[in-house]
């Protein structure tokens, strides 16, 4: 029996431990006392039927509110016995408890639940039968400070019901803090509590009363520990040498495609093969032993059963660091994870770090080196992208060579067996030419360690995370693909936000998230916005993206409008979108930007909206750009709109590393949740 429930009257009581109002109860077992316990209380009361197989009591007919009298309340003790007999002929029926009925109240839910990688989580928001159709719930990982629970609880949409909406009284939100602070406090002090619920939880003008109360206990639950951890020497991932062990001549193999991307390696490389004395036009050697120099890095991608014999040899020969591209592990199953603890446990006796297995391994642009078998290498850039997916690395790289992205570094992280995210970000923290990171998340194994090592990292370099598994299809398929269960969506939403990561959704928002924040002026630092333009409708467009997601377009302060007045003719618009209409010059951006960088202090980011004409060339308009971004110390956001005529001016943004963007919506889009972003990691104290 490891999981079990407690009973609403359990429940009630533990919760009043902790201060939670309930109503006042007794349990019976038979008509006569249940009588006799309901004057004792005082009518009217409320009879449930007590059943540890009987989860949703109403479901079963085993709620009856509103009994008056004591007939009626024999008559619905028989009735709530019956009913639940009928739902559950096999359920254990305890009685029935007896309950004060308390007055109808503002409905809400409380609850908690433990995450497979997070831990305790709990939840708040409106509750009653209507929560899954509703679903306005908010949720915080545990330990939790009082001042978050505030935050929490204006979070939810319904929260004017709590504050008081269209003359309605205000609800006592005080007494509702100090409740859910209890509950958060019950939640932690009860290691073998793995899931609660106070469901309704009624909230008055004066106080609140818990109405029901479910909790799921585990005696068995042990919390997976911390892995022991050594840090990886950074030098690690900078070798200058590597030996291919399964390289190959054969295109059509993955030891093929993994010396080719390295032939371009300037450090020295050894092919291993034991067939063959040449591979590829390098000499090869039969294992890494007979290698006569040392190796700083192995890379292996023969068959997984010949992995451990192979590990052997490389813990011989003293090579530090083996990728395992190799597939066949503890993703296969049962059998596959044998054979990975095998390789783990020959790889640490040798003092060996494995990247993988299970994975692409990892490029370092800046130093020439690819132990993958993407298609093409990718350029060298200030972008460091830790990937959960071989197959995103791969689609990444690609589309990375037609937007002019960089990298500083891409590790796909397999299996996990030894490194995992953490080493990796622990890499990316200090490596010189990285600026900023994106994550792609399946699932983690230590969220708690997680958050602590990616917020160190945060406060440092930009971090953007993508999650999969938002949808229950894309959990099934992220818990197939890595061979363990994937925690809930919402919750590493949380751990990101909470970490002063930058959550995205897309692959396109990441790269054009890290993009703008790997700019030389870095984090945003506040929402304060400007447009300038030459275009009406863009003008109008962009008061309507920025409303929407969140950018606040600034009343021109008088200092700049005066300025701008005198130079600026009579029909400009007079305000913020700054139109300076379609015939607007090369020279009157540039006195506009001049102005601008003057008033540096009265905003946080300018958006240039621009479309080519006659008068205006986009290089024209890039050139004034790029003399902006060098008067002002705040960000300048481009966006080019328009087809190959804008192509020379968006390379010369690019060459300046200046965001741009080629659709508007998506320019406020990606910028308004990197600001909000910002807002609220300043709010919890993230830099
Ligand atoms: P279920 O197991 O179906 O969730 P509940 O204990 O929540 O059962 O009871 C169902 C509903 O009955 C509650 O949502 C609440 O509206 C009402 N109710 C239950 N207990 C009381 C009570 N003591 N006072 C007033 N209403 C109650
Ligand atoms: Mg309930």
């Amino acid at each position: 029996m490891a999981k079990r429930m407690l009973s609403e009257a359990e429940g009630y009581e533990l919760f009043q431990k902790y201060g939670v109002p309930t109503p006042a109860f007794q349990i019976v077992t038979g008509a006569d006392e249940a009588a006799e316990a309901a004057s004792e209380i005082g009518y009217p009361v409320v009879m449930k039927i007590i059943s540890p197989q009987i989860v949703h009591k109403s479901d079963a007919g085993g709620v009856i509110v509103g009994i008056s009298g004591a007939e009626e309340a024999k008559k619905a003790f028989n009735g709530i016995v019956a009913s639940a007999k009928e739902y559950n002929p096999d359920a254990e029926i305890h009685g029935v408890i007896v309950e004060e009925m308390a007055k109808p109240g503002l409905e809400l839910i409380l609850g908690g639940k433990t995450d497979p990688a997070f831990g305790k989580v709990i939840t708040f928001g409106m509750g009653g039968t209507l929560v899954e159709l509703m679903k306005d719930v908010t949720l915080r990982i545990l330990p939790v400070h009082e001042s978050e629970i505030r935050t929490m609880v204006k979070e939810i949409n319904a929260y004017p019901l709590i504050s008081g909406y269209r003359g309605m009284k205000p609800r006592d939100e005080e007494s509702l803090i100090a409740i859910i602070t209890g509950v958060a406090r019950f939640f932690e002090e009860n290691p073998n509590v793995m899931e609660f619920d106070i469901n309704p939880l009624r909230l008055y003008e004066s106080g609140a009363c818990a109405v029901d109360a479910r909790i799921i206990v585990d005696d068995d639950y042990r919390p997976v520990g911390r892995k022991q951890r050594k840090l990886v020497p950074p030098e690690y991932f900078t070798p200058r040498s590597v030996a291919v062990i399964g390289a190959s001549s054969d295109q059509k193999k993955m030891g093929y495609a993994v010396l080719h991307n390295l032939l371009h390696f300037p450090g020295q490389i050894y092919p291993v093969n034991n067939k063959r004395t040449e591979v590829q036009g390098l000499k090869s050697y039969p294992t890494v032993t007979a290698i006569p120099n040392p190796v700083d890095l192995a890379v292996i991608t023969v068959p997984a059963v010949h992995v451990p014999k192979v590990m052997q040899e490389c813990g011989e020969k003293g090579i530090p660091l083996v990728v395992v591209i190799t597939a066949g592990f503890k993703e296969t199953g049962p059998e596959g994870k044998v054979l990975e603890d095998r390789m783990l446990e020959i790889a640490r006796s040798y003092n060996i770090r494995i990247v993988g297995p299970n994975c692409l391994g990892l490029i370092v642009p800046p130093r020439g080196l690819d132990t993958t078998y993407v298609h093409q290498s990718p350029n060298p850039g200030n972008i460091a992208f830790i990937s959960q997916s071989g197959a995103i690395i791969n689609t990444v790289v690609d589309w990375s060579l037609t937007q002019d992205i960089g990298f500083s570094a891409v590790f796909s992280v397999g299996n996990q067996s030894d490194l995992d995210f953490l080493d990796y970000l622990r890499f990316v923290e200090q490596d010189k030419n990285t600026k900023a990171v994106i994550l792609y998340v399946e699932q983690l194994t230590d969220g708690r360690e997680f958050m602590e090592v990616v917020s160190e990292v945060a406060r440092k370099k930009p971090v953007v995370a993508i999650k999969s598994g938002s949808s229950q299809k894309g959990q099934q398929a992220a818990s197939s693909h890595t061979g363990s269960l994937s925690g809930s969506y919402e919750v590493y939403m949380e751990a990101f936000r909470r970490s002063g990561v930058i959550p995205v959704r897309a692959l396109r928002g990441a790269f054009e998230a890290a993009e703008l924040l790997a700019a030389p002026s870095g984090y945003l630092k506040g929402r304060r916005a400007i447009v300038v333009t030459n275009a009406g409708g863009f003008a109008v467009l962009s008061s309507d993206y920025a409303d929407m997601y969140g950018i606040q377009l600034i009343d021109l302060p008088d200092e700049i409008m005066d300025e701008l007045n005198e130079f600026l003719p009579d029909y400009w618009s007079h305000g913020n979108p700054l139109d300076l209409l379609g015939d607007a010059s090369e020279k009157r951006f540039e006195q506009v930007f001049e102005v601008l960088a003057r008033h540096s202090d009265l905003w946080d980011i300018a958006f240039v909206v621009g479309f080519p004409n006659l008068v205006l060339t986009s290089e024209g308009l890039a050139k004034q750009v790029i003399k902006f971004t060098e008067k002002t110390p705040n960000p300048v956001i481009g966006t080019f709109l328009g087809g190959e005529s804008m192509d020379a001016g968006i390379k010369l943004l690019k060459e300046h590393h200046i965001p741009n963007f080629d659709e508007l919506e998506q320019t406020f889009k990606v910028v308004g949740r990197v600001v909000w972003q910002r807002c609220r990691a300043k709010s919890i104290g993230l830099p």
